[in-house]
């Protein structure tokens, strides 16, 4: 293991012997079947062990259905107070975080860094919800009663992550469902174990040091896709929180659904940007590139498809062209280096083929190829892709988690507009104009139809305060900001009569 990251984990309270069941500030081997985890840096091993066990999870799942029955009767603002501290430490161990996402997911040093930030900002917000965790008052039609909404903690919330986002995905769980009331178990990707460890160490090391708190509010079961599908299984977990693939999204989508369940799917991007010919050009180069080639094109929000005007496709992609071949790739620790590696080798070989399902399929491919001078020898460096490409290509419809932006042309708004939504997902979008028709156009009811709509800005880099997430086969679940705590909470609806008579709704008589 790496030196740089040998020490950040020390420091976090890590130990090096790493362990797939942590209940609390209890951990235990795992006792299913053996795990390697491999930076995608070097191909190196950065931990084996074995992985934990369906009944290991399913221990995991009670202490958490536990600890629901003491932290749902703790205040919400004092929830809150645990989370002010939980975000404390992050604050504290920001550098050190950001060192193992980025031996561990391949992220540069900034995105990792942006990337815990993001787990501070979303305990910020989380802190100041567990004061506004309103219900309603509702005019009632009944002399004499008093209608009104109240909010309760939901119960024990399962969190099944992604490798892309190996920490903040379950911040923006965990912090919300916390000031919530709901204890987490979180089983996040099997590629990335110690980021897991490592934020839950900083969880023990915040609960020692505060009052009143279950161990059991944060629970981790390192596994595979059988870990996570005894959690869709579970009960006693009324909400499962799923990011990943689509594929995965429908496996755990249906298995929640049979036990009726809740669950909140956050699922594959093919996010597309519309630039007008009113596009200020130099903006557009920026965020496309910071969008398209960002974590090595392995962000849900990464940029995939850009449509643009005739009239400015060909000084778009000059230009792009140029900013592509001057790329720093390399080893993400090293500073000065914007493009990483792809996680591992089985995503270089889908974008491989991917490309030479574009080429088939007419395509005309800029770069693309593996880069092997100047890179560590073990990982999966890639030149980014341009290709241009006609909007019916059956390739543009995937989401391949790899460097490649497809462009397309068009003539029209209305073709530009159709042009974007014609693919099964919804995650984010962009339209870069100058033109306020186009952008409020792109924006209303018959623009984008997408969960993430942006004006003169990229696909990716979204904010805590809104809420996260995208329609049709991205799963339509919201995270993070705005009313998204609403899912983690259980509404009940009171009738309070305060009369001495009993006037029934509807003005029903039932005279006895
Ligand atoms: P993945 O689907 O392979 O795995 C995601 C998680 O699901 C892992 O923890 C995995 O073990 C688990 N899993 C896999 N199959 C399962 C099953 N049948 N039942 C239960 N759990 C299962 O995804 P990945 O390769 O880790 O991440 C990349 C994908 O995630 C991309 O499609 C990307 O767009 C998407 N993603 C979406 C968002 C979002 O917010 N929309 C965020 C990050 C990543």
């Amino acid at each position: 293991m790496n030196r740089a990251l040998q020490e950040a984990l020390q420091r976090l309270g890590e130990p090096l012997s790493p362990q797939a069941v942590a209940i609390g500030d209890q951990t235990a081997p795992g006792e299913g079947a053996p795990l390697v985890a491999r930076s995608p840096i070097d191909g190196g091993t950065l931990a084996e062990f074995p992985s934990a066990a369906l009944p290991q999870v399913d221990a995991a799942i009670e202490a958490a259905a536990r600890a629901y029955l003491q932290w749902r009767l703790v205040p919400a603002p004092a929830r809150g107070q645990f989370v002010r501290a939980f975000g404390e430490k992050l604050r504290a161990h920001k550098a050190d975080l950001a060192t193992v996402v980025t031996w561990e997911a391949g992220k540069i040093a900034q995105e990792a860094l942006g990337e815990v930030q993001e787990m501070i900002d979303v305990c910020e917000f989380a802190v100041g919800l567990s004061r506004q965790l309103y219900g309603k008052t509702i005019a009632s039609e009944r002399p004499g009663h008093r209608l009104a909404e109240q909010w309760h903690p939901l119960g024990p919330v399962g969190v099944i992550t992604a490798f892309n986002f190996p920490v903040a995905v379950w911040a923006w769980n965990a912090a919300v469902a916390w000031v919530c009331g709901d204890p987490v178990v979180w089983k996040p990707s099997e590629k990335t174990p110690l980021c897991a460890l490592a934020c839950q160490a900083i969880f023990r090391q915040t609960l020692a040091e505060c009052q009143e708190v279950p161990p059991a509010l944060s629970s981790l079961v390192i596994g595979g896709a059988d870990a996570g599908q005894r959690i869709a299984e579970s009960t006693k977990l009324p909400l499962v929180s799923a990011t990943g693939s689509t594929a995965m999204g429908r496996a755990v989508a249906a298995t929640v659904a049979r036990r009726l369940g809740r669950s909140l799917l956050e699922l594959g991007g093919n996010n597309g940007m519309v630039v007008a010919p009113s596009a200020d050009l130099e903006l557009a180069a920026r965020s496309i590139v910071f969008a398209a080639v960002g974590t090595c094109g392995q962000r849900c929000t990464t940029l995939r498809r850009l449509i643009v005007h005739d009239s400015v496709a060909d000084a778009l992609r000059d230009r792009l062209l140029r900013l592509y071949e001057r790329l720093p790739i390399g080893n993400p620790a090293e500073g000065g280096v914007l493009v990483g590696p792809l996680v591992d080798e089985r995503a270089a070989s889908e974008m491989e083929g991917a490309l030479a399902a574009a080429r088939d399929q007419g395509g005309r491919v800029h770069g693309g190829g593996r880069v092997a001078a100047g890179v560590p020898a073990g990982g999966y460096y890639v030149r980014p892709a341009i290709v241009e490409i006609s909007p019916d290509a059956p390739i543009v419809q995937r989401e391949t988690f790899a460097p490649i932006l497809y462009l397309m042309r068009y003539h029209d708004f209305a073709d530009a507009v159709a042009i974007h939504n014609a693919v099964p997902q919804g995650l984010s979008s962009a339209i870069l104009t100058s033109d306020v028709r186009e952008a409020e156009s792109f924006c209303s009811a018959s623009g984008s139809d997408c969960g993430i709509v942006n004006v003169n800005i990229g696909t990716s880099g979204a904010e805590i305060g809104g809420a996260f997430g995208g329609e049709k086969d991205t799963g339509g679940g919201r995270e993070s900001g705005s009313d998204a705590w609403k899912q983690y909470m259980r509404r009940a609806t009171n009738t309070v009569n305060y009369s001495s008579d009993l006037p029934l709704a509807q003005g029903i008589k039932f005279d006895l």
